[in-house]
């Protein structure tokens, strides 16, 4: 039996807390040890002078052979038994404000004892006393606090011995020491031992975090909140803590210390990761091996960095592995597949592939006439593309036959480019294929381009596209459509060209035609195609339009030849004159051919043909509508994504026709697609496709993230440079410009048909065939019939609808006021009648605030009564040009008017100003956001307006040059009250 443990104990558990095993030890520092102190006890007996008594006595005791002291008392037959034993003064450590107090005892069985039975004990009592210093031989019992009553768990009988233990804690110290003292009341008892100590939590290491030596129980809280620190190499987030309980434990762990980057764990410290091998983050893991095709030769490695020849793509994890660029396509073959036009390349992917999966191909197509090769240019076709194939084949379409043709394709992954030429294997394969198509090129679409009621021209397309060298031929057959082809006669003609006029035709009737490509030997025929097209009825009104436009048609070559004549004739004399204004079909003498010409899709027969004749169809899950961001005529208008297979994602604006339409309507709506899908130029809105195939009509065009110009504008007020303005009308111009050139008439050329995007670009829009008589709220009923919107139009389009090029110009003149007096209404609120008037009697509006002088002569010119003296849209694009190239000629502001340009209401308040209020007077201005501004400068009756100077509009925070200069003006213009408010210049 060993009841004497050393000074040191430790306690060992396992706990588990917050996930983490915490390893617990807890240690004893002990202060008093009775059975260590061997005879030199010198405790106190009490009382000092007992007489016949005997009290508290040391006795030597000997227990398994060896040697002891122990305290003993044995008065049990006598009764009023207190007899006291104090301990020495035991320092207290300052911060262990709760000690242990272990003692081990033997009481004898008061049984035990003849007759004593009565009187005896078998209890005793435990007391305390603190106090800052060794009070000696004093004592005083008062002075002692009872800590409890001990009593045996087995008392010791007459023949055997037993020995009790009983722990008990004192707690609340605060001074410098205490005593202990015992308290006999007639028991017969042996106090073997006596052990006072306190405990604490030991100096640790607890995952990776060191915590010092703590106390437990310090000032007297049960839990002492303990802050570590991370081994070296190691770092936590937050501060690593842990709590100390009073029992001695640690507990709870807060906040884990890590191993930095290249260091892991070993053993409670963090140690550099050893060569080949790394670690990229602070964690709790361990160094891994490099990846594949990387190494280190460093201890603490973060990373490990390629081998030579093997590479990271930007996107592969810098943990990752390396790789190497492909190998070249195997196996690469070219099929030509003539019968539908085109040739099938197929490979087998790389041997190697670099240990990646990224691998994609692009083909490269070189045409080799004899021994010259060039790159086949844009006109080939790829589908699905020739770059970025992830499938090892590819169709090629759009070749010409009898040419030898090379193909490259070539392997890439996301390494390739890093990879450089250098180091790369070969990635490229190639194939060369002599495309010699015996079999006659395919006829791909035929189509009507023109007719009257005798006749029709056609022309058709074909594929492969026939060199101009191998003399295609073609055999056309036609007959009515009524008669049976078998029955009846049919007329057969062989041509040379892919277009034929057919004459002598019966008028109004519906005729078949089939067309075939023949073969270089005239015996084999490629496929057919066959179209029906009917000719005009006699009487019927488009004829005369149609007779009207052969006869344009054949002054138009007369003009050719005549304009050939003068030019060969001028050429000689080496000098240039301007076009006519006939000559808009042509472009310089040197092509004396007529440009691309508009084409009224209403001249097509079923306009479903003119619209996907012009127009690409798309299918609607390409289309994803985003938000409404306006209405149109025929539904609402969408802001979308289309994102067309093979393409990137493009944001559109999606025009709906709304549900319930008549046929008419419907084809009202897709004929602006027809439209638009002729124009190909920056300035003119782009036609991404049209939906024509489902229920949900649709047309589709670039998105234009400002809108509307007019609208743009008006938000933007005074914000924008004359110069930008210029650019501005610069594009619109340039966009009628192209227009014009097609022969096309706009009619409704306004900025609310302008659209701006995020460049400040403007693009003309607005082309359905209807607009004008339907759609633009601006379209007035004139006594000549139809809809028009007056300010905008020229006087001899509304008198007699004479709508031209010059017709537009005067319009666009409109629009270039518009644009420098940033979105004003023209005319402002003049009815229709009065604007009419006011043109008829040759007044023009004034210039805009702040408009270049040349600006202004130019509207000027657009708006000049006789419309062959305005300039053509290509004269203004040279002059606006010429303005921007010289932002000096901009500095010259035209003359402004603010009594007439800043409109004043006629009506009069009492005092002389035309305003009740500031506020009535901001607003009348368009200038309400000052009106904060003017109150809080304490400007509040037109009398103090009336008395500012620009300096004065400028302090009270009015900073932008253009509203400065409209407040100004106006301020100017009330002053000035006697004129008359309604006339404007010219
Ligand atoms: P519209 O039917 O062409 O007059 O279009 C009605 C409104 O839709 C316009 O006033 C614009 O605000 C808006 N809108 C039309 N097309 C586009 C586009 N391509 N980009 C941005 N907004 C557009």
């Amino acid at each position: 039996m060993d009841f004497f443990g050393g000074i040191r104990r430790y306690l060992f558990s396992y706990v588990l807390l917050n996930g983490i095993f915490i390893t617990i030890q807890t240690k004893e520092e002990v202060l008093l040890d009775m059975r260590a102190s061997g005879d030199e006890l010198g405790w106190l007996t009490w009382p000092l002078d007992q007489g016949e008594k005997t009290g508290w006595e040391v006795v030597q005791r000997t227990l398994n052979g060896s040697q002891f002291y122990t305290y003993s008392i044995c008065n049990v037959e006598e009764r009023e038994q207190d007899n006291w034993l104090r301990t020495t003064f035991i320092q207290r450590h300052p911060l262990a404000s709760r000690v242990f107090v272990e003692l081990k005892f033997i009481v004898r069985d008061c049984n035990s004892f003849d007759g004593a039975s009565l009187i005896c004990k078998e209890t005793f009592n435990l007391y305390t006393s603190e106090s800052d210093a060794d009070v000696g031989t004093t004592f005083r019992k008062s002075q002692f606090k009872k800590v409890a009553t001990i009593a045996p768990d087995e008392i010791t009988g007459k023949n055997e011995m037993h020995i009790n233990t009983e722990t008990r804690v004192v707690d609340g110290l605060s001074r410098k020491g205490f005593y202990l003292a015992f308290q006999d009341i007639g028991a017969c008892i042996a106090l073997l031992s006596v052990r006072v100590f306190y405990k604490t939590c030991p100096g640790t290491v607890q995952n990776l975090a060191t915590f010092p030596e703590t106390v437990a129980g310090a000032e007297n809280q049960p839990l002492t909140e303990v802050s570590g620190v991370c081994v070296d190499n190691a770092a936590s987030e937050e501060l690593p803590r842990i709590y100390c309980t009073e029992e001695g434990k640690w507990a709870v762990q807060v906040g884990q210390c890590q191993c930095k980057p290249g260091y892991e764990e070993v053993k409670d410290t963090c140690q550099e990761c050893r060569p080949g091998s790394f670690k990229a983050e602070a964690s709790s893991d361990a160094c891994e091996p490099c990846p594949a095709n990387t190494d280190t030769l460093e201890h603490g490695a973060v990373l490990c960095a390629c081998k030579d020849g093997f590479f990271r793509a930007p996107t592969d994890p810098s943990t990752g592995p390396c790789s190497g660029p492909p190998s070249a396509p195997r196996d690469l073959s070219a099929v030509p597949q003539p019968s539908v036009g085109r040739l099938i390349l197929s490979w087998t992917p790389p041997e190697d592939t670099g240990g990646r999966n990224d691998i994609t191909y692009s083909v490269e197509c070189q045409r080799c006439d004899g021994v010259v090769c060039h790159p086949c240019g844009e006109r080939v076709r790829y589908e699905p593309a020739s770059m970025k194939l992830t499938e090892a084949r590819v169709s090629v379409s759009e070749l010409e036959a009898h040419l030898n043709y090379t193909f490259i394709v070539e392997a890439h992954s996301g390494v390739s480019q890093l990879a450089g030429e250098a180091q790369r294997p070969p990635s490229r394969s190639n194939v060369t294929i002599f495309l010699h198509y015996t079999d006659p090129p395919q006829i791909t679409t035929m189509r009507l381009v023109g007719r009257t009621s005798t006749s029709l021209a056609l022309s058709w397309d074909v594929s492969p596209r026939p060199r101009p060298q191998l003399n295609i031929r073609y055999k056309l057959t036609y007959h009515k459509k009524d008669d049976n082809l078998d029955k009846t006669t049919y007329t057969v003609l062989t041509l040379d060209k892919n277009s034929a006029q057919i004459k002598d035709l019966a008028p109004g009737t519906a005729y078949l035609f089939r067309v075939q490509a023949l073969g270089s030997d005239d015996n084999s025929e490629g496929s057919r195609m066959e179209e029906h097209f009917e000719t005009l009825t006699e009487g019927n009104p488009s004829q005369n339009y149609t007779v009207l436009l052969v006869a344009a048609v054949l002054v138009a070559m007369m003009l050719i030849v005549v304009s050939a004549v003068l030019f060969f004739r001028r050429r000689k004399r080496n000098s240039h004159t301007r076009q006519g204004p006939e000559d808009t079909y042509f472009s310089t003498p040197e092509q004396l051919k007529p440009l691309k010409t508009y084409v009224d899709p209403h001249t097509y027969e079923d306009p479903n043909v003119a619209v996907l004749k012009f127009a690409t169809e798309i299918h609607p899950s390409h289309i994803t509508k985003q938000k409404v961001i306006g209405a149109g005529e025929f539904g609402e208008v969408y802001r979308g994504i289309l994102k067309a297979p093979g393409r990137k994602e493009v944001a559109v604006a999606i025009k709906t026709l709304k549900p319930g339409y008549t046929e008419k309507q419907r084809q009202d709506f897709l004929s602006e697609a027809s439209i638009m899908g002729q124009f190909s130029h920056q300035n003119i809105i782009r036609l991404e496709g049209v939906v024509t195939k489902f229920k949900h009509a649709m047309i589709v065009t670039e998105y234009m993230e400002n809108g509307a110009l007019d609208r743009y504008l008006r938000d933007h007020d005074g914000e924008i440079s004359s110069f930008q303005l210029v650019g501005m009308l610069r594009g619109i111009a340039a966009g009628m410009k192209y227009l014009s050139d097609m022969s096309y008439v706009h009619r409704d050329l306004a900025a609310r048909n302008i659209l701006v995007n995020n460049n400040m670009e403007c693009k003309v829009s607005d082309f359905g065939l209807s607009r004008v008589l339907e759609d633009d709220p601006e379209g007035t009923y004139t006594t000549s019939g139809g809809k028009i919107p007056i300010r905008w139009t020229a006087p001899e389009a509304i008198a007699y609808r004479k709508f031209t090029s010059a017709s537009d110009v005067w319009s666009f003149g409109i629009v270039m006021w518009e644009v420098m007096a940033f979105g004003e209404r023209p005319y402002w609120d003049m009815s229709n009648h009065e604007v009419m008037k006011a043109i008829n009697e040759a007044f023009r509006l004034p210039a805009p605030m702040d408009c270049p002088s040349a600006v202004y002569q130019l509207m000027l010119q657009c708006w000049l009564q006789d419309r062959a003296k305005r300039p053509r849209f290509g004269d203004i694009v040279s002059l606006l040009d010429k303005l921007l190239r010289s932002p000096e000629s901009l500095k010259t502001i035209a003359d402004f008017d603010p009594r007439v340009s800043i409109r004043l209401p006629s009506t009069s308040g009492s005092d002389g100003s035309p305003f009740r209020s500031v506020s009535e007077w901001l607003e009348s201005i368009k200038m309400s956001q000052y009106s904060e501004n003017f109150t809080c400068a304490g400007i509040v009756t037109m009398e103090q307006v009336l008395q500012m100077k620009t300096e004065d509009i400028k302090n009270i925070g009015v900073r932008l040059p253009g509203h400065l200069k409209r407040i100004a003006y106006s301020i100017l213009g009330l002053k000035d009250q006697t004129s008359t408010l309604s006339v404007f210049a010219v």
